[in-house]
């Protein structure tokens, strides 16, 4: 055991997309602070930012119903799909910056084009499309949507899911092809390995056991050796809890009133992987149906064409699930561990309130394959179960809090926690999730750095033209972004071209 307690400027815990992030923005805004990271891992990107792990879904809601809401005279409001597009619209400018300057290379490794398409079965479903098609294609972020309920049309754009359908039901879609699959653990393994050469100092196998406040406001930090099983004494001015799942707990650790009252609940996933090369080249988009009744927004169910070690890969699911571990590689005592004094109260309100929701998990980690594959002939009606094998995906722990909507209300969304003194921040939830998260580094930094965002707003408008801005009320810059990003990320050959 070493003794000698080592003192840096920034911790990063965890190596997922949210830390490579975060350290990469880091890097240009403050080049001379010396950053470490931790990651008790054997190599970066392996939770949920894994491309297993991840539905691999740039999400700009173009196609996620769930983005979109039905108001009571039947119109629909795209507020959310419109905050997510432009959230997307920093990463992919971030992700061109840096390949505009050589930190990274080859983009194609890690983002494609591909359409993204919305597809509705039954009368009323329709309605809703066709209103939701409306009220985007006037939208400048949406440019270029097409909607049908022709079925001709639709076997063109989705042979595989129209073939063998028998149905009467109306049915219609959506497509747009500005869409793309984004291998976030390709990407979070580049930003690494950028990082590396940056002298960012990454040790794996290093697990996080304890963080507590020093004397002067900074923090202390108990970190494990898994190889040497000898715990580290280190000390950083600011850290960031970018542990996925694993964050609850270490914000825990952490004593701020922030952290109390907040509790998570996991939900894992499934998908079903295609193995068969003549069906996966049939298909080519990503689809998106509409959420059962009772099913968290999370388990939405998609037939997603990915691009996987450079390959194309066609998936289905997630299939959403029950599990206490707050990680895949986590513990089944993370749930239980996980409930304090603080936040039993709100825990337990969350237990009589979802109810429904934990039914329903439950119900669907006990589906039969055959029963899963009766869902994903909902899609692919001619499916046959031997071309289709079950995956494990990353695990999602949704944040519970006290909010104006009562005590242990579910969130589906992300948010960041920090420290009154901008010392420490914490990332929980994960949805919209990997897709924005340069959207949620920038609140860390706007949270954390405040002194400092005055004098970084040049080199952050720089990398991040449209950063404060609002692009649905400036389509010249939209269209000025849009166009740059495509190009330098090799994605304009089978993007609109706006006039
Ligand atoms: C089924 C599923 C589908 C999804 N689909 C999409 C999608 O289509 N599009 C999209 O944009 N997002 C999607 N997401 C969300 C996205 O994957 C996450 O938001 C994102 O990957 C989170 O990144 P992260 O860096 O916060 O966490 P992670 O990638 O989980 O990284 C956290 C890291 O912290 C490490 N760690 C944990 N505890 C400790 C500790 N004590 N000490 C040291 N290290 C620790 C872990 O080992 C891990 O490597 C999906 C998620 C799931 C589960």
């Amino acid at each position: 055991m070493s003794n000698m307690q080592k003192k840096t400027d920034v911790i990063l815990i965890g190596a997922g997309v949210m830390s490579a992030t975060l350290g990469s923005l880091l890097k240009e805004l403050a080049p001379e602070w010396e950053i470490k990271v931790f990651e008790k891992l054997a190599v970066a990107g392996e939770e949920s930012s894994n491309e297993w792990n991840n539905a691999g879904t740039g999400h700009a809601a173009l196609c996620e119903l769930n983005y979109t809401s039905e108001k009571p005279d039947g119109s629909v409001d795209i507020s959310k799909a419109v905050k997510i597009n432009e959230q997307f619209q920093l990463s992919r400018q971030f992700w061109s910056y840096l390949v505009n300057k050589n930190l990274i290379r080859n983009p194609q490794d890690f983002i494609m084009p591909i359409p993204h398409m919305s597809f509705v079965e039954g009368e009323k479903n329709v309605t809703f499309l066709r209103n939701r098609f409306k009220a985007l294609s006037d939208n400048p972020l949406f440019q270029g949507m097409e909607f049908s309920d022709d079925p001709k049309k639709l076997k063109e754009w989705i042979p595989l899911i129209m073939e063998g359908r028998t149905s009467n039901e109306p049915i219609a879609a959506t497509k747009i092809d500005s869409g793309t699959d984004v291998n976030f653990g390709a990407l979070t393994r580049m930003l690494f390995d950028h990082l590396k050469t940056k002298n960012v100092e990454i040790n794996y196998n290093h697990s996080i056991e304890d963080i507590k406040r020093a004397e002067d406001g900074s923090w202390d930090l108990k970190v494990h050796n898994i190889e040497t099983g000898y715990i580290d004494d280190y000390n950083a001015k600011f850290v960031f809890i970018g542990a996925g799942g694993g964050s609850l707990p270490l914000l825990q650790k952490t004593g701020i009133p922030e952290s109390k009252q907040i509790g998570g609940f996991p939900v894992s996933g499934l998908f079903m992987v295609c193995k068969n090369p003549e069906v996966i080249a049939r298909h080519h988009a990503k689809v998106y149906g509409k959420a059962k009744v009772g099913a968290p927004p999370m388990s939405v169910p998609h037939l997603d064409t990915r691009y996987i070690n450079n390959e194309k890969a066609l998936l289905f699911g997630p299939f959403a699930g029950f599990s206490p571990k707050f990680l895949k590689t986590g513990s089944n005592l993370d749930l239980i561990g996980s409930v304090k004094p603080n936040n039993v109260l709100t825990m337990l309100a969350a237990g009589v309130k979802e109810m429904a929701l934990t039914k329903y998990l439950i119900q669907q980690v006990l589906l039969s394959n055959e029963k899963r594959m009766e869902e994903l002939r909902e899609f692919i009606p001619n499916a046959k179960s031997e071309d289709w094998e079950i995956v494990v995906a990353g695990q999602r722990v949704q944040v519970i809090k006290d909010t104006k909507a009562g005590k242990g209300t579910l969130q589906f969304g992300t948010e960041v926690v920090s420290a009154s003194d901008g010392s420490i921040a914490a990332l929980l939830g994960a949805s919209p999730g990997a897709s924005t998260a340069v959207h949620v580094m920038l609140e860390v930094l706007e949270k954390c750095f405040p002194q400092h965002m005055f004098e970084w707003n040049s080199k952050i408008r720089e990398m991040l033209p449209s950063f404060g801005e609002s692009l649905v009320d400036n389509p010249k810059l939209f269209q000025e972004i849009h166009t740059s990003t495509a190009e330098t990320l090799g994605l304009s050959k089978k993007e609109l071209v706006y006039n």
